[in-house]
């Protein structure tokens, strides 16, 4: 799946191998002309534009009558496609599979590290050919530092998928997290705890050494079965957290659904806030002011409610669902920025749009608003100056759909062509 442009029409000849063996073996970089109906730049749409590529990154994009192909450049035909920028997943998690398949429970306890790292390298690919050419993962939930291996895995070119933002291992408070067997049996958690001062340093640190670019923690979650989530960090810890990765320059994001976690997590200085079920007015408010971002991950909710025997065509939405309504029409009137993070592995990955889809057909975005989210406010929003927009100088991740995704969301479903740093994975 994985080959220079230049041996595009080479490789039609191969397509049933497993093209990921193929390395680019490139002295000069190559470039190519595509020429979709229309480019979307991460802001708006262009019809009759067209993007030029060199080597890994994107070295020219504008009208096609003022960017002819240049001498010994390739030419890419792509009749019918909107080109964009290759989308970036907000949350997701590679080491987990649908709940559905499997509890997280039995995930966590019965799925061995070697069975659940080959699922993710499918997981990647998946992505990878959903269009999806980033994604913040956003913890292994028990599989140590997994993802730390798949991401150089990607980066070396051994498997296909997106590039990787790594959280690893994430952190819970002592006794908060689960899975929760026998109170006689210590099973080993989905997430590391951490506590007090020099506990907290040291996790921190420790994920962060072992290869963390984002450190999530969990400022609220439910202490037993069928109880309402609680905070479970107390303020300076969440303070130190943040305060110990941001010296290490990494940001930090918060697992929080009520308002009290939202709220100690926003003013210990997170980025991102991941769900907010329960998010108020008065706490999006603070978000607003303090720039925090939520990911409202809407397609978790959905996803669950269904496994939980919701029959969405004939049944009034469940409580969570109505909740989540409230709280993400509570986070647009605030003015809160919101992330395209669909908590991928709950639901199947490959199936990443869903979340966008969501947002247009139930939360009342527009489709417009959904692409930007998912192009360039992410990109900002995760600090990924090299990405996000078409133009020229940054990464040359593109993906083409058919028709126009400006106009009908379901067009993101409609992926012909995914071209990671000028490597195309997808071709029509
Ligand atoms: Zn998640």
């Amino acid at each position: 799946m994985r080959f220079p442009l230049r041996f595009a029409c080479f490789l039609l000849a191969f397509a049933l191998l497993p093209l990921y063996f193929l390395q680019a073996q490139t002295t000069a970089p190559s470039i190519t002309l595509l020429r979709p109906a229309a480019v979307f730049d991460g802001q708006d749409l262009h019809p009759g534009w067209v993007v030029l590529v060199e080597g890994e990154r994107i070295k020219a994009v504008g009208p096609a009558d003022k960017l002819p192909a240049p001498a010994g450049a390739t030419t890419l035909e792509l009749p019918g496609l909107t080109l964009l920028p290759g989308m970036i997943e907000g949350h997701s998690h590679l080491l987990l599979h649908p709940y559905n398949e499997a509890q997280w429970n039995d995930q966590v306890l019965l799925e061995s590290q070697a069975l659940r790292v080959a699922r993710a390298t499918a997981h990647a690919q998946a992505t990878l050919l959903a269009g999806f050419t980033t994604a913040r993962d956003l913890g292994t939930e028990g599989a140590g530092y997994a993802d730390v291996g798949l991401k150089q895995a990607i980066n070396q070119g051994i498997i296909p998928g997106p590039r990787l933002l790594v959280a690893t291992r994430a952190l819970v408070a002592t006794g908060s997290y689960g899975p929760k067997l026998s109170v006689d049996v210590d099973v080993p958690q989905g997430a590391q705890e951490a506590d007090g001062h020099d506990g907290i340093i040291r996790a921190v640190r420790e994920q962060i050494g072992k290869g963390a670019d984002v450190v999530k923690v969990y400022a609220d979650y439910r202490w037993g079965a069928n109880e309402p989530s609680r905070p479970t960090f107390t303020q300076d810890e969440l303070n130190l957290i943040v305060k110990t990765a941001n010296a290490a320059g990494r940001p930090v994001v918060a697992h929080a659904g009520t308002p009290e976690g939202m709220r100690m997590a926003t003013l210990a200085g997170v980025e991102t806030i991941e769900h907010g079920d329960g998010g108020t007015p008065e706490v999006f408010q603070l978000m607003k002011q303090r720039g925090v971002a939520l990911c409202p991950t809407v397609a978790a909710t959905d996803a669950i409610a269904r496994y939980r025997g919701w029959r969405k065509a004939d049944e009034p939405a469940p409580e969570r669902i109505r909740q989540k309504r409230q709280s993400v029409q509570a986070a647009i009137k605030a003015g809160v920025p919101l992330a395209m993070g669909g908590d991928a592995g709950v639901f199947a990955h490959g199936e990443n749009v869903r979340e966008l889809e969501l947002l247009v057909q139930e939360y009342g975005l527009t489709p417009l608003q959904v692409l930007r989210g998912v192009t360039s406010d992410n990109a900002r929003l995760f600090h990924l100056a090299d990405r996000g927009s078409i133009r020229p100088g940054l990464l040359a991740d593109l993906v083409g759909v058919a028709g126009d995704p400006t106009q009908d969301v379901r067009a993101l479903r409609q992926v012909r062509l995914v071209l990671k740093g000028g490597v195309l994975y997808r071709q029509p």
